[in-house]
């Protein structure tokens, strides 16, 4: 059978399948939805993503039958508008669309007006009656088609566009005569010749071909290749691409475009909500160059088309039981709808979309819960500008993507990157953004554009990325070659401060206070549901009592890791610590940890006290001991004298500590079985702290746990440390406590003996972070050095230290559980390393059988979404 690689819109090829989207790409099969629908759409075709990907495996050339396929189609096209392909009267002209089984906005390339030349033009004029309109069209037509296809650069015909404004004597471009466009036609076309060296192509089939080829190609340009990094979609996947008769929003006053939603895609609000322009066409809209008016106007500029406009909204929405956001024109009087797709929006947005069409009965419960996206939900946990806090509103600008961020400004995603990288945060100041941007965008806290409206590129992407935009502030005056932001007579120099508040849309000069967000509301509503889906528990890693009540606001149901090294690193402690280290006896350690033993008892009533009776995971010290270690003069004159040394005593005896490799050295359980009284200490300090918390009606679950395990001896050995500090604490305090003794397993070869581990633990919690780097031998200090480049290059699809590599690292988590329990078969088992907060390794996590991931306090409200959505894909 020959291969299918080509679809006419509306021939059955979606039943709302993902495999069918998979092979005509989102845009595809939502357009062939919408004809089954009965609403109108310009009839078209659409290039599978198979042709693309043949496409790429064939030397970039057409797969055999994709051109006969192409024809065969463009004649059914043509039978449907009732128009001709390069017809000198009644010419039908295309347009070519990117359109990937995930929809990339303004990644990849498009080209519109396909089909005009020197006699089509005339046919269109004459048909039209519009010499203006259809000069017009043609000369954005090689525009478009001289910069997409045969990389002339789009600054040039800018430039010449406005020699020809000045020659002509007018401001607007739509002022313009056809004289005027018939010369700029003329130079445009001499302008590709020079640049490219090739004739523009008159025959409109190699236009096609051109078209085609270039939007095949533009899946593989810089900024597709890095948003798809940034939003991990495989490279492999390849778009569809649809070839759709043109329809034409500027035929004059009757007609226009527009884009619109089904509800606000900035707050989640049930209102038809969107923007337009009358005589325009749709990059007009987007790119910012023209302020577009409300969607609410067209009901007094177009009250019929406004109506019908509202009732396909209606029923697009009751369709998908989703926010689908449309496109659409209006020619001479009849709406076209252009796409659809499901709507981006902003975490609020989607929160409360998700809540209230339940309260409307569209989905229930369950639906709404798998309907936010846990990443996103990190976009509510940002802080907002202080309400308490006083400050001076400079300019306003659209409230395009809401939440608060400060930083220094600067002027281009280059240097936004550049900045970035010295840990500085910035602004991203632009006229308005292009997709060129999207790294600059990407790393940046908020992004401030002067033109553009609220469907702008910047305004898109960035409530796409979370991240706090103001848009089309049009008091801002910038200079991207002086590197200065201008309102009235304030001017800011690059790396001045700036705040945003993007939920108002007001630009702020300096650095305003931020707060905490709280879970409440829609959101509180939505974490209730979620609640009741999981099966996994959520508990957090947290040192400190402000981080315990961060983590408890959000939701943690314990702590799973509170890491003690980190107590030590503070103020007087590290001497202390450091007295402990480089000691050259037991005595002179134990003097040290003497020292220490109240400041560790008092972090530990805090979190304790903190928790409330929760289960609190206290792991005993592991930490690389080069992290102690002095190094300027000062410092070290300073410890010397407090120990009693010569600093050449010191110094000898800090260089007989050190390792070459101190993430594989002297560090975890390791040190606890050359220096059990350290971990002798850390244990009085924990029990001490329970005995006396316990003693006053408090309720106290302490958990201690052993790190870095191998064998079953080292857990043996430190348990017994702990145990029988415990029973010595309860006799002198006369009080009776729980608690239990664990182990991490994050050494290989504890998840291979993890049998007779479970002999000794009372609980596992795996470290994914050690698990990861011992399992690949990265090591986590150097892996930076060379991981990018690792995913960059495909050799790894994603940084296995931020989301578990469930083949190789998964593949030990589920040895050490299964082996554990088939010892001990209630054996509690959480993790604590960073994947405990990855939503795609929550998943395996819960498939894998864990009571509980521990993360950081901020992922708290992501990881409980996380679980629930695991559980209600695959319920345990
Ligand atoms: C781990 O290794 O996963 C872990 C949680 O411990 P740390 O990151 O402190 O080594
Ligand atoms: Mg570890």
């Amino acid at each position: 059978m020959n291969t299918k690689w080509v679809y006419f819109f509306g021939d059955g090829q979606t039943d709302g399948q993902q495999h069918e989207k998979n092979l005509v790409g989102g845009k595809g099969a939502n357009l062939a939805e919408m004809i089954e629908l009965g609403i109108p759409v310009p009839a078209g075709m659409t290039i599978t993503t198979d042709a693309c990907t043949a496409f790429y495996a064939n030397g970039e050339k057409w797969v055999d039958g994709l051109e006969e396929q192409i024809k065969e189609n463009i004649t059914r096209i043509e039978q449907s508008m009732g128009a001709k392909f390069g017809d000198k009267e009644n010419p039908l002209l295309l347009s070519v669309r990117s359109g990937a089984r995930v929809s990339m906005p303004g990644m990849m390339d498009t080209v519109l007006n396909l089909g005009l030349n020197d006699e089509t033009v005339e046919a269109l004029a004459k048909k039209s009656g519009n010499p203006r309109f259809a000069w017009d069209s043609y000369r954005r037509f090689i525009q478009m088609y001289g910069d997409v296809v045969m990389g002339v650069d789009h600054a040039d015909f800018e430039q010449a566009l406005a020699a020809e404004r000045v020659k002509y004597g007018v401001e607007l471009d739509n002022e313009l005569s056809v004289e005027a466009l018939k010369d700029l036609v003329a130079d445009y076309k001499e302008l590709i010749q020079k640049s490219a060296g090739k004739l523009f192509p008159d025959d409109p089939f190699e236009q096609l071909r051109g078209s085609i080829d270039a939007v095949f190609r533009s899946w593989n340009t810089a900024r597709a290749i890095r948003y798809r990094q940034i939003n991990h979609i495989p490279h492999e996947w390849g778009t569809a691409v649809n070839v759709q008769a043109m329809v034409y929003g500027n035929m004059g006053a009757n007609s226009g475009t527009g884009v619109a939603f089904t509800r606000d895609p900035s707050t989640g609000e049930n209102v038809f909500y969107g923007e337009y322009l009358m005589d325009a066409q749709g990059e007009d809209v987007v790119a910012g160059i023209r302020t577009p008016h409300p969607i609410a106007h067209l009901q007094e500029d177009m009250p019929a088309v406004y109506d019908e406009l509202v009732a396909i909204y209606k029923l697009l929405e009751n369709h998908s039981k989703d926010m689908p956001d449309v496109e659409f024109t209006i020619q001479e009087g009849k709406l076209y709808m252009l796409q659809t797709r499901s709507g981006k929006r902003t975490a609020t947005a989607a929160v409360r979309i998700a809540v209230e069409m339940v309260a409307e009965g569209l989905i229930d419960k369950k639906e709404a819960v798998l309907r936010v996206d846990p990443i996103q939900l990190d976009q509510l946990l940002h802080p907002m500008i202080d309400p308490n806090a006083k400050y001076d509103v400079i300019a306003t600008g659209l409230p395009a993507s809401p939440g608060a961020a400060a930083g220094r400004i600067v002027f281009t995603a280059e240097e936004a990157e550049v900045w970035k990288n010295r840990d500085e945060k910035v602004i991203l100041v632009r006229n308005e953004t292009s997709p060129e941007d999207i790294g600059g965008m990407d790393v940046a806290e908020g992004i401030l554009t002067a033109r553009g409206g609220m469907t702008s590129h910047a305004a898109v992407v960035a409530r796409g990325m979370g991240k706090c935009c103001v848009a089309g502030c049009s008091a801002a005056q910038i200079s991207e070659a002086n590197k200065t932001l201008t309102f009235g007579n304030t001017v800011l120099k690059e790396g001045d401060w700036v705040t945003l508040n993007g939920t108002a849309g007001e630009v702020i000069v300096g650095e305003v206070a931020m707060v905490e967000v709280q879970v409440e509301g829609n959101f509180g509503t939505l974490m209730e549901w979620a609640d009741e889906f999981r099966a996994l528990g959520i508990r957090t890693n947290a040192d400190t009592p402000h981080d315990a009540k961060t983590a408890l606001d959000f939701g943690a149901e314990g702590i799973g890791l509170t890491r003690t090294e980190h107590m030590f690193f503070e103020g007087e402690r590290t001497s202390l610590v450091r007295q402990m280290i480089f000691a050259s006896d037991k005595a002179g350690r134990e003097a040290a940890l003497a020292k220490l033993l109240p400041y560790q008892k008092g972090d530990f009533l805090g979190i304790f006290e903190t928790m409330q009776g929760l289960p609190v995971t206290v792991r005993l010290l592991d930490p690389p001991l080069h992290e102690f270690v002095p190094h300027d003069e000062p410092t070290m004159k300073k410890l010397a004298s407090e120990m009693g040394l010569s600093v050449d005593a010191l110094k000898a005896r800090i260089e007989s500590l050190e390792e070459i490799n101190p993430m594989l050295g002297h560090r975890g359980c390791r040190l606890g079985v050359t220096y059990p009284e350290i971990y002798a200490m850390q244990a009085r300090a924990i029990f001490e702290a329970a005995a006396e918390l316990t003693k006053a009606g408090l309720k106290v679950f302490p958990e201690v746990m052993i790190p870095l395990i191998g064998t079953v001896e080292e857990l043996r050995m430190m348990k017994q440390v702990c145990v029988d500090v415990a029973n010595v604490v309860a006799e002198e305090t006369g009080v009776k406590f729980d608690y239990l003794v664990g182990t991490m397993i994050e050494i290989p070869r504890a998840c291979v003996v993890a049998d007779s581990v479970a002999e000794e633990a009372e609980f596992f919690s795996f470290g994914t972070n050690d698990l990861t780097q011992m399992t690949f031998g990265y090591s986590r200090d150097d892996a930076g050095t060379f991981l990018p480049e690792y995913v960059e290059k495909g050799v790894l699809a994603r940084d296995p230290f931020q989301s578990l590599d469930q083949v190789g690292v998964g593949a030990l988590v589920k040895m050490g559980v299964e082996k554990g329990r088939s010892n001990k078969p209630n054996l509690k088992v959480g993790v604590c390393g960073e994947h405990g907060g990855d939503p795609a390794s929550i998943e395996f996590f819960h498939s894998a059988g864990l009571d509980y991931v521990s993360c950081s306090p901020y992922r708290v409200p992501i990881a409980r979404l996380a679980a629930a959505q695991a559980n209600l894909r695959n319920p345990r």
